[in-house]
Parts: C-alpha cells; structure tokens; sequence
C-alpha cells in the first residue's frame, strides 16, 4: 500500500509555475492529483476527523481558499442581517446611532450571571445564528462597543 501512494506521488510531481502543460495533459494531472488524494484518504481514514479535514485543506489550497471566502461571506450577511434587526431595522447602536459593523454587537439588555461566557458566546457566529433561527426573541439590543462599557461601567458601579 505504502509503495503504491509512493509510486503515485512519484507521478504526479508538482509542476513549477513555468511549464507550459497541453489540456490533455491538465487533464490527467486532475485525474492522477484525484486518484492520489483517494489514496491519501485510504491512508488517513483512521486518523481524527480534524486531522483528515487538515490534510484535506493542505492538499487542496484552492478549494479550501474559495470554502474561506463563501463562509466569510455568509458569517457576515447572517452578522448583518441580526445587527439590523436589534437596531430597530437600522444597522446601527441604539444608544448613539455608531454604524460601522465592526464597533456594534448583541447586547442581551437584562444581561447578567456568568459574564464571561456569555461574552463569548455574544460574540460568535452560534449565537447570531441561534437568535435567527428563534425568531429574534426580544430582550436584546444593538449596541455599539462603547455603550457596552458604559453599561457595565454603570452596573458595576451600582453593585
Ligand atoms: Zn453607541
């Protein structure tokens, strides 16, 4: 088996960015670069799914690349779309109208317990997402970065 993918590794090469290759030859490079991968797979099947998913990426930079670029995309729509909704349908604070996207998050009003994890989920895509999917349940504002510390300012200060 081991001499096997060695053998496939051996024909498949990399080219250097310079050579001039026909389509034919395009061609077979893609079957033998798909054939080589599905060795690798054989290989790797026992090892950790992250693992497998790692290699997976190594090998194939392009697609891995475009996959980055699509699910950048749609966090951001999905970020936007959930900002816009808690900004009385203004992508913005509520507090002091700040709309650039990079300064404003979900502030749950009534907020409180353990603060540490709720700011980390606050922050990540689950959670935008799970307020989507429970139809925007009430109890949350739009808040740019400084309302939150102005807010925890002033509830620490009333503690
Ligand atoms: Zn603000």
């Amino acid at each position: 088996m081991e001499s096997e993918l060695e053998k496939m590794l051996e024909a498949y090469k990399p080219l250097d960015e310079t050579t001039v290759v026909s389509s034919a030859e395009k061609a077979s490079r893609y079957l033998r670069k798909q054939r080589l991968w599905e060795a690798i797979r054989q290989e790797i099947k026992d090892y950790p799914k992250a693992l497998q998913m790692k290699l997976y990426r190594a090998s194939h930079p392009e697609k891995a690349y475009a996959a980055y670029l699509r699910q950048k995309d749609s966090h951001k729509q999905l970020k936007v779309e959930v900002l816009t909704h808690y900004g009385n349908q203004k992508l913005a604070c509520v507090q002091c109208g700040e709309d650039r996207v990079a300064c404003l998050s979900i502030d749950h009003i009534e907020g409180g317990g353990n603060k540490q994890r709720k700011g980390k989920l606050r922050a990540s895509t689950a959670f935008y997402r799970w307020l989507k999917r429970e139809g925007y349940p009430e109890g949350y504002q739009t808040l740019c970065m400084n309302d939150q510390f102005v807010k925890r300012f002033e509830r620490e200060e009333h503690n």
